[in-house]
């Protein structure tokens, strides 16, 4: 969601003078950060995100069509658009610098004018793609990505997970009583409190990879990788907490005077059989169990081959 933040372009170069040059000619663009080495730009491509990534060949440590490829394959900086200055000695690396998947290729010497005519282009289009990928992929009310991301991304995750033999958690977190809420404060306000506690769960995101997703209705679903059953315990004692201590007034619930939140939560170290599918029963399963057991508390349930554990 960077709808309203300033342009950010990335300059990549071993040769600080030119840097500094580069820097000048498009500061009135957008801010300018810097990166000397391939391997440093990369880094700060993931952290920084910038709409455009401006990099010369030679960086020192890795090329400018390595970078140009680790920018472009990796989850925390594939959005960034990268154009590859070149030198006229590496004239011939155009189309390899286009199949890196630069979106230009621009040789030195060039005219000031047409550099700039060409980084105000490419950032525009870098961000009504970002900006359409947005639209795409969350929830207009809450802005927490939509359920079919969800689905996608968390195959994806799983994968991963069977790969290297790690455990994944997945949480399905349901507002109590807002059926109730609905009914008392009207809808308008229903929506409001989506949004706020939407953001008091998205807000924490701890982990690469975690992501908050709105499953339905008033239903979350929480991808947490990495995260064994002694994290999955701490991260539902957490999550519920987050959203009491919203203290969003519910007169009308039959729990606490509060908004608060019940939590099924599911972790396993998948094998060649397990679906996504036997991950989401299982955190329903957990989830019903916290409903019965009182609402405003977690289960978590370790899926395990053929069989289902409850472990807390
Ligand atoms: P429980 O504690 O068992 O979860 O009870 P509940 O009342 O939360 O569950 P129920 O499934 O009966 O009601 C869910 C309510 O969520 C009903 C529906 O009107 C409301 N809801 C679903 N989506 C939205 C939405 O986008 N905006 C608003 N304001 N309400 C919504
Ligand atoms: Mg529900
Ligand atoms: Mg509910």
């Amino acid at each position: 969601m960077q709808k309203n933040k300033k342009n950010l372009i990335l300059i990549v170069d071993k040769h600080t003078e030119s840097l500094r040059q580069l820097g000048e000619l498009l500061k009135s663009l957008g801010d300018i950060i810097f990166a000397t080495s391939g391997k440093a730009a990369h880094f700060m491509a993931c952290h920084r995100k910038p709409d455009l990534v401006i990099t010369k060949i030679d960086l020192g440590d890795i090329s400018g069509l390595e970078l140009c490829k680790r920018i472009k394959s990796h989850r925390e900086s594939k959005e960034c658009s990268v154009i590859i200055v070149a030198d006229a000695q590496h004239r011939e690396l155009e189309l390899a610098a286009l199949d890196a998947g630069s979106v230009d290729f621009i040789t030195a010497p060039f005219q000031p004018a047409v550099m700039q005519a060409r980084v105000r282009t490419h950032i525009m289009l870098s961000r009504r793609q970002n900006l359409l990928q947005v639209l795409a992929d969350r929830d207009g009310l809450t802005e927490v990505y939509n359920r079919r991301y969800f689905e996608n991304q968390a195959r994806v995750e799983l994968k991963r997970h069977f790969r290297q033999q790690q455990p994944l958690t997945l949480a399905l977190l349901d507002i109590d009583h807002f059926k109730p809420y609905n009914d008392a404060y009207g809808h308008l306000q229903g929506d409001l409190c989506l949004r706020e506690v939407a953001h008091a769960i998205g807000g924490g995101s701890r982990r690469p990879g975690e992501f908050v997703s709105r499953y339905g209705g008033e239903e979350f679903a929480v991808v947490l990788p990495n995260t064994n059953i002694q994290n999955a315990h701490k991260y539902g004692r957490w999550i519920c907490q987050q959203v009491l201590s919203l203290a969003i007034p519910h007169g009308h619930s039959a729990t606490v005077p509060f908004i608060t939140i019940s939590a099924g939560i599911a972790t396993v170290i998948p094998d060649a059989s397990t679906t996504l599918e036997n991950l989401i029963t299982t955190a329903d399963s957990a989830l019903y169990l916290a409903k019965e057991s009182g609402r405003n508390q977690f289960k978590v349930a370790m899926l395990e081959r053929e069989t289902i554990k409850e472990a807390g």
